[in-house]
């Protein structure tokens, strides 16, 4: 059994969120999707995004990832489990400021509990801005770096979107950054008319480490 820092998702909380998921898909994300189509190269099988990160996410996201976890085939929980458990030592060893890893629940570069992902996972490969001591700080999906999303207007000496490279692209839709920073999206004055709200947030081997 894998033991996680949060109780069990209750029922209400439970639908409460997937409407609050369904609205947030339909509404925001692939709305962001279908206007940055010309610069998202996002495809089944590519999983750049899921192999290198800490994978943030709240209270809730993470009860509704182990209701998802607990329906899987005993085989793929232990390998699951067998997965957190290495990374939770490698965590405790770990001396940089930030632990990035490959994600417990990839197998062969397909997520084991899609239906069930975190909200961060659902914004994967779209530009999003932070805002840092009252400065609004884009980021930029990490694959551009490897010729994937946005690589047609990054510039990689400088690190940004290029303005010039978007002009000589020809591409029509001017490339955004979206407010979808995980503070945002699970923002309690957003949930809280659903009747739910999302929790504290922190990485996701976080979740399993008991202090
Ligand atoms: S939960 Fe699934 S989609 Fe999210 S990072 Fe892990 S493998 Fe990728």
């Amino acid at each position: 059994m894998l033991s996680m820092n949060c109780d069990k998702i209750p029922a209400m909380e439970l639908e409460n969120y997937k409407i609050y998921l369904t609205l947030l898909e339909e509404r925001v994300i692939k709305k962001h999707f279908d206007e940055q189509k010309p610069y998202i190269l996002c495809r089944k099988g590519c999983a750049h995004c899921c192999k290198n990160g800490e994978f943030p996410l709240s209270e809730v996201e993470m009860k509704y990832l182990m209701f998802g976890y607990e329906k899987l085939k005993q085989d793929k929980k232990d390998a699951i489990k067998k997965k957190i458990n290495n990374l939770i030592s490698q965590a405790k060893e770990n001396k940089q400021p930030r632990f990035r890893h490959a994600c417990p629940f990839l197998f062969d570069d397909i997520c084991s509990i899609y239906e069930f992902r975190p909200i961060i996972c659902r914004t994967h490969g779209l530009m999003f801005f932070v805002e840092e001591n009252g400065i609004q700080k884009n980021k930029i999906p990490d694959c551009a770096k490897i010729g994937l999303n946005y690589s047609s207007v990054y510039d990689a000496g400088k690190n940004i979107i290029s303005d010039e490279m978007w002009k000589k692209s020809g591409i029509k839709p001017l490339p955004c950054a979206y407010n979808l920073s995980l503070k945002t999206l699970t923002n309690p004055e957003i949930t809280k008319e659903l009747g739910f709200v999302c929790g504290k947030s922190k990485p996701l081997i976080e979740w399993f480490i008991k202090f």
